[in-house]
């Protein structure tokens, strides 16, 4: 088989991994990114005032239960150890979360066994609701008003900047409350934080020699015919120079400071209160435990709908959304040569572990399909 050219769109996880895989199988790979860095969202750069390694996008935490991803990133980087744990100040006071049997005993200022607890907040969930639509239904169904109110409504309004009434029962899918005192936010076997950060690995990951990089260019479409394929990062009706008109996406705003020694004692403290405009504040040193500083650096993190020139975070993904991301999927269908890929791509949300399996099983689809003589169609996976 003939060796191909190929350009990834986008040197996030999504453009590194797919473009790595094609690279070592003897492919020629461009990748371009827009912006002036690597590694996409998950990138990280040191803060030059006080040397503290900033996750410049907001907090990222590697958790998984994929071994082959965990082998795949421990190849580029050493992972240490990290476990995420949050906090939250809401009614003046601070708990810890998931909500645990801890947040509860205090909350309710009790001292509650297991058992004691789950019947405890079987009694205050709201049994007439019995097929709850909405956020709220199914929130006041699980836990109850007071909890509902304290840790989620405000948290949540702020989040999505509509009231959890206006959004789906399926956000909240499970009982998000532990009967015990286990405060660890993910139960994947496989956590930790790149010693060097994220953007270090996927400089590594970059790093070969039938890979070029060329950061500050942004993809034109004609560009793609230069190419025997394109692997398209971007945002899906970006390629379509948004003919149908915008996703809908929430923006993210860091208000920045510095302060000496430790600042609020852990890396993120959610603030669950409409009153607080922001809705947590990042604290950066405490992602490497490792290192000591003197200075500090903490992010306060502000939640808005996403304008024409801010980044997209977090995809909307209601009906009216969902709507027009199914015509600009039609629309993609019929590009040739060109395959939607990551979170961008796809209009998901997606964990970087889950990204990296899905460039890894990318690359091997397109590599096994050009074996058989195959087209790689728009999607591997589907956005829909
Ligand atoms: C606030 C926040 C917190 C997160 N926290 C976690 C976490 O704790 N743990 C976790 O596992 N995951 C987390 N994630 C998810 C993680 O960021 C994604 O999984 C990952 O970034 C997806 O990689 P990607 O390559 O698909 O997309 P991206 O990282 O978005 O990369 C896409 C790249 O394409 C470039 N691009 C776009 N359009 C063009 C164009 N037209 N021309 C050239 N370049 C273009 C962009 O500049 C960008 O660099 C978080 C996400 C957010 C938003």
């Amino acid at each position: 088989m003939t060796s191909g050219t190929f350009l990834m769109v986008g040197a996030g996880l999504s453009g590194a991994v797919i473009g790595r895989r094609l690279a070592e199988e003897g492919h020629s790979v461009t990748v371009i990114d827009a912006r002036d860095h690597v590694a996409g969202n998950c990138h990280t750069e040191r803060d030059a005032e006080t040397g503290v390694m900033v996750h410049v996008y907001g907090p990222h935490i590697f958790h998984t239960d994929d071994e082959e991803v965990w082998r795949y990133v421990n190849r580029f980087e050493t992972f240490l150890p990290y476990k995420n744990r949050v906090k939250a100040i809401t009614g003046g006071a601070v708990y810890s979360l998931p909500i645990n049997l801890h947040t509860i005993n205090q909350f309710f200022g009790r001292t509650m066994r297991p058992k004691e607890a789950r019947a405890f907040i079987e009694a205050q969930a709201d049994t007439s609701i019995t097929n709850p639509q909405t956020f709220e239904e199914q929130a006041l169904r699980f836990v109850g008003r007071e909890l509902y109110e304290a840790f989620f409504k405000g948290y949540t309004q702020k989040q999505w900047g509509c009231h959890p009434s206006e959004l789906p029962a399926s956000i909240l899918k499970r009982l998000p409350v532990r009967f015990n005192y286990n405060d660890d936010y993910f139960f994947h076997r496989f956590q930790g934080m790149p010693e060097h950060g994220y953007s270090a690995m996927v400089e590594r990951i970059l790093d070969h020699p039938r890979i070029a990089v060329r950061l500050n260019t942004r993809f034109e479409r004609a560009q793609g015919g230069e190419y025997d394929h394109v692997f398209y990062s971007g945002p899906l009706d970006g390629y379509f120079d948004f003919a149908l008109g915008r996703l809908g996406y929430r923006t993210l705003d860091f208000e920045r400071f510095r302060d000496q020694g430790d600042w609020q004692g852990c890396a993120v403290m959610n603030y669950g209160e409409q009153s607080v405009p922001y809705t947590r504040i990042t604290e950066h040193k405490h992602f490497s435990p490792w290192e000591e500083h003197e200075g500090t650096l903490c992010y306060r993190e502000f939640s808005r709908a996403c304008g024409p020139d801010d980044i997209p975070y977090y995809p909307i993904r209601l009906v009216a959304e969902k709507t027009l991301l199914s015509q600009y999927v039609e629309m993609a269908a019929e590009t040739e040569n060109v395959t939607f890929v990551g979170r961008l791509g796809t209009y998901r949300y997606l964990d970087m572990d889950v990204t990296i399996r899905e460039a890894l099983d990318t690359a091997g689809g397109f590599l096994a399909r050009r074996e058989r003589g195959e087209a790689m169609p728009a999607f591997v996976h589907a956005p829909l």
